[in-house]
């Protein structure tokens, strides 16, 4: 779970500028550590630490940060833990020069490749997989970048998405499979790589598409070259960046997420139906589906939860005691809507259950005569090792208990999940083309 991004201008815009604003735009991606790299003639420099964005840039280091290519991460740990150290970018010096390198996945091999690396002399120093794809970069270096580059993808295994900078190049690569989005947008004097396409709007980049499958895309002053280096995979992009994680601006692959929330939230409706008097989401990544099952059930919908907007996302948060508190300090409910309505509640996902029993109870002590808990995408049930944040089986609430169950945790009068499908029709899939090992256990690595 992180946000990346690539700057090239040849312009007189300032990387950093527009490295920053996309990072801002895609805060929702990465809330504990934030950096860019800056490529300043040939000289990289790198500023990065814990916090979210705005916490960890100001207009003074902004302004230290010159040079006409950048790249910029925003992190939240799915591997190596959350300290500074292991914030990103990462830069390694190597033999012919500097490397910097944001990452957003999680390859499932990178222990065993930092233990080979280890037993060769190399020394590490974060904890992170990361680190693991720039040092065999650097390593398989001999004169030129893409071979070095290629080199590594016939090692590393799992997810990633990379933007990465080199003395003289902007480099973006997705992985075989596609398990994480990353798009190419088109500045007047240059181009940006964003995990997501509503950072390309954020600076005012032009949505050129996205980066293939197993492309390496090359950006420096002759202007872009791009490689189909792996293309005999079958494509598996994350189902669960359409369900929730991707902000519903976005484009990815060519299928709008709003529209496939609110898609979801419509076949949800048929599949899912309730008796009530009103509709109301868990916001902001529930809303698309809740207005797509009002609509297509009849059911008005209306705000039945307020949202603090400066707190961050409730799961982004690691203990259990820090989440529970976070619901509490994130949602309040809005009696005028509730009291003594039979309402249901749409969210995108149950994953502890930790945030539906909360609002559940929340909405009972606001007067809700009945609620009526549906779920925009089905149960979680496998955890994710390509880079979402569902780490133990153990926490699934989905894995170990029947749908009644879960409904008696949480609380709710009568609890419905949208089908696998369901939620494959909304992003317009006849079956193929995504990754959905966390709801139904099969692993495309
Ligand atoms: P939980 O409270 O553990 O059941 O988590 C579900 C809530 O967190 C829902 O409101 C989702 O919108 C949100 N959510 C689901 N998956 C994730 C995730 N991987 N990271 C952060 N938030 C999530």
């Amino acid at each position: 779970m992180c946000g990346i991004v690539g700057i090239y201008d040849r312009g007189n815009i300032n990387a950093a500028n527009a490295a920053y604003y996309s990072l801002v735009a895609m805060q929702h991606r990465g809330q504990e550590s934030a950096g860019i790299a800056i490529n300043n003639d040939g000289i990289i420099t790198c500023y990065k630490d814990m916090g979210f964005v705005n916490e960890v840039f100001d207009e003074r280091i902004l302004g230290l940060l010159k040079g006409d290519m950048a790249i910029g991460h925003v992190r939240y740990s799915t591997a190596g833990a959350s300290f500074a150290a292991n914030a990103q970018p990462i830069v390694v010096k190597y033999k012919n020069g500097n490397l910097a390198l944001s990452h957003n996945g999680s390859l499932i091999n990178a222990d065993l490749l930092r233990s080979q690396l280890e037993d060769d002399g190399m020394i590490f120093s974060t904890t992170t997989d990361t680190e693991v794809i720039a040092a065999l970069i650097a390593r398989n270096y001999k004169g030129d970048i893409v071979e070095a580059i290629k080199n590594t993808m016939e090692i590393i295994k799992g997810s990633y998405a990379l933007t990465i900078l080199t003395d003289n190049k902007l480099i973006g690569v997705r992985d075989g499979y596609g398990i994480r989005p990353l798009v190419l947008g088109k500045l007047e004097n240059g181009y940006v790589l964003a995990s997501e396409s509503c950072a390309l709007d954020t600076v005012g980049a032009q949505f050129i598409r996205d980066v293939r499958p197993g492309e390496i895309l090359v950006i420096d002053e002759t202007g872009m070259k791009s490689v189909d280096y792996i293309n005999n995979l079958p494509k598996k992009i994350c189902l669960f960046e359409h369900i929730y994680f991707a902000r519903p601006d976005s484009i990815i692959d060519g299928i709008s997420m709003y529209k496939a929330r609110e898609n979801a939230g419509r076949i949800l409706a048929k599949e899912q139906p309730a008796i009530a008097d009103t509709v109301i989401s868990v916001p902001d990544s529930g809303t698309p589906a809740a207005i797509g099952y009002a609509n297509e059930s009849g059911i008005p919908f209306s705000i039945g939860l307020i949202k603090n907007r400066y707190v961050g996302r409730t799961f982004i948060q690691p203990t259990q005691s820090m989440r529970e508190l976070g619901v509490k300090l994130k949602l309040n409910p809005l009696r005028d809507n509730i009291k003594g309505k039979r309402v249901v509640m749409v969210d995108d996902s149950i994953v502890r259950g930790t945030t539906s029993k909360k609002i559940v109870q929340a909405l009972r002590d606001a007067g809700a005569s009945e609620v009526h808990v549906r779920v925009s995408s089905p149960p979680v049930i496998s955890s994710c090792y390509y880079g979402i944040d569902t780490p133990n089986i153990e926490e699934l609430i989905g894995a170990k208990n029947t749908i009644e169950k879960v409904r008696q945790y949480i609380g709710a009068d009568s609890l419905g999940y949208l089908s696998i499908e369901g939620i494959l029709a909304a992003v317009g899939s006849k079956g193929e083309g995504f990754c959905t090992a966390c709801l139904n256990g099969e692993y495309p690595i």
